[in-house]
C-alpha cells in the first residue's frame, strides 16, 4: 500500500552556510550567487516519492543569526527531520580550544540542542555544504564522518551551486522516514 507521509523538516546552521541555497536548489532547481539573508524563517514544501511512500516535506528554513536563536524551538519542535548545515570552507576564526572552524562548531551546537530538546526519533542529516570550493576546504570530511557516526547522524558533503548530493540528502531522509 502507498503511504503518504507529511514530514516537517527544519534547516539549522550558521548564517551563510547555505541553508537557503540548499532549499532553493532542492525545491526550484536554482542557485543564486548573491542569496539574500533569511529574515526570521521561510517556508517551502516539496514532495518526493520513495519506495512505496510519498513524502511531503514541509520545510522551515531558519535564519541562523544568534538573535533569532530563541525562535528555533518553534521550527524544530515536532519536526520529523533536520538538516544541519555548515560550510566546509568557513573562514571563521578557529574556536578555542578545539581549533575547529566556526561554522562546523555551530553545527555541533545545533546537534547537541536537538539531541537534548528535539523529537527523539528525528532523522538528522549533517550537510557539509560548498563542497565545490575544494581549494578553500577548512573542514576535513574524515573527521566529520567519525563525528556523525558517533552522534547518529548521516553525513553528506553537498553543493547547492553544482547540485551535488542535494537531492540525495533529501531522498535519504525520505527513505528513512518511510521506513519507520
Ligand atoms: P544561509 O544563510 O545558510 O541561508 O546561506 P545562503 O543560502 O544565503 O548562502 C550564503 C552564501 O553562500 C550565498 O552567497 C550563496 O550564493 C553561497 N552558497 C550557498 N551554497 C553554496 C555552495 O554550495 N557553493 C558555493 N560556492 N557557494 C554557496
Ligand atoms: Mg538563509
Amino acid at each position: 500500500a502507498n503511504k503518504n507521509i507529511n514530514a516537517k523538516l527544519v534547516l539549522l546552521g550558521d548564517v551563510g552556510a547555505g541553508k537557503s541555497s540548499l532549499v532553493l536548489r532542492f525545491v526550484k532547481g536554482q542557485f543564486i550567487e548573491f542569496q539574500e539573508s533569511t529574515i526570521g524563517a521561510a517556508f517551502f514544501s516539496q514532495t518526493l516519492a520513495v519506495n512505496d511512500a510519498t513524502v511531503k516535506f514541509e520545510i522551515w528554513d531558519t535564519a541562523g543569526q544568534e538573535r533569532y536563536h530563541s525562535l528555533a524551538p518553534m521550527y524544530y519542535r515536532g519536526a520529523a527531520a533536520a538538516v544541519i548545515v555548515y560550510d566546509i570552507s568557513n573562514q571563521g576564526l578557529p574556536c578555542f580550544p578545539t581549533g575547529q572552524k566556526a561554522s562546523f562548531e555551530r553545527a555541533k551546537k545545533w546537534v547537541q540542542e536537538l539531541q537534548a530538546q528535539g523529537n527523539p526519533n528525528m532523522v538528522m542529516a549533517l550537510a557539509g555544504n560548498k563542497a565545490d570550493l575544494l581549494d578553500a576546504r577548512k573542514v576535513a570530511a574524515e573527521a566529520t564522518q567519525v563525528y556523525a557516526q558517533e552522534n547518529g547522524l548521516f553525513f553528506m558533503e553537498t553543493s547547492a551551486k553544482t547540485a551535488t548530493n542535494v537531492n540525495d540528502i533529501f531522498y535519504e531522509i525520505a527513505k528513512r522516514l518511510s521506513q519507520v
